[in-house]
């Protein structure tokens, strides 16, 4: 399968949700090349209905949800191809191991020794480095912690032989110059650049944005129409035929329009 035509394992378990349908018209706009305009013309629709002065400073988590819901997650489901919890638990393991395990005991934690290969008795692993080690072929001995030692793997000080388990012996061989993005699985990564290639000059156009009145070509909504509303104020110095002129003016519709806006609003305002 090539990178970027993996399937995406959804968390909801199927292409039902808003967001998974979302997210599979961008693999599609992915594999055909044009992610960018697709999220682009996403963000046009979304971050206004975030954004908009709707949500007033009191409702802050409202807009800290809202962007998450329909920003941030689609984006991160769309990167890791399934869920991105899991998915992120997964890329850890794939970080160089480390060549020395340290891991602290909590009280009550077991730990193991070996006669075979231990200097002294204190040098002990804890049970994930045991059993990916030789040790637990040799004669070993189990024991409590206390709490508040560590594990001795891959402190070659600490051992007569084998001081690495499966895990540390990794750490311990791994070249440290070999590029850590390289390590990532393929469609991730290409996902990810391309994500982020679109979305940082998209965050740098905005921000650095100076025009008030208009966006971006391709980030001005579509129906600019209704973003006003004419009120009218009553008051006892224009006459009817103003007001109808003024409609006439302001909304630019015909004079029927006119005369009925003017009628409704005198009719409705005589009722209270
Ligand atoms: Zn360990
Ligand atoms: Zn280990
Ligand atoms: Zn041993």
């Amino acid at each position: 399968m090539a990178a970027g035509e993996e399937k995406i394992m959804f968390p909801s378990g199927g292409s039902s949700t808003i967001c998974d349908q979302q997210v599979i018209s961008w693999q599609n706009h992915f594999q055909q090349g044009t992610l960018a305009q697709a999220l682009r013309s996403h963000w046009k629709k979304q971050v206004p209905l975030i954004c908009s002065p709707l949500y007033l400073p009191g409702n802050q988590p409202l807009e800290e949800d809202e962007t998450r819901k329909s920003l941030l997650f689609p984006l991160e489901l769309f990167i890791c191809g399934g869920e991105p919890q899991e998915v992120f638990s997964q890329l850890k393991n794939l970080d160089n191991p480390r060549q020395l395990c340290g891991k602290v005991f909590k009280v009550g934690e077991p730990t193991y020794s070996c006669r075979d290969c231990g200097m002294d008795p204190t040098c002990v692993l804890c049970i994930e480095c045991f059993q990916k080690s030789t040790h637990k072929t040799h004669r070993y001995k189990m024991s409590t912690s206390g709490g508040g030692g560590y594990c001795d793997c891959g402190d070659e000080e600490a051992w007569r032989g084998h001081p690495f388990c499966d895990i540390h012996q990794v750490g311990a061989v791994a070249d440290e110059d070999q590029d850590p993005i390289l390590v990532l699985p393929e469609g991730l990564r290409l996902r990810t650049e391309a994500v982020l290639m679109c979305a940082v000059p998209y965050i740098l156009q905005i921000i650095c944005w100076q025009d008030l009145e208009t966006l971006p070509a391709d980030l001005e909504p579509e129906n600019k129409e209704d973003t006003y509303c004419c009120m009218l104020y009553n008051d006892e110095v224009h006459t009817y035929d103003q007001v109808i002129k003024s409609l006439n003016r302001a909304l630019d519709c015909t004079q029927k329009e006119a005369v009925d806006f003017a009628t409704t609003v005198d009719r409705e305002r005589g009722r209270r």
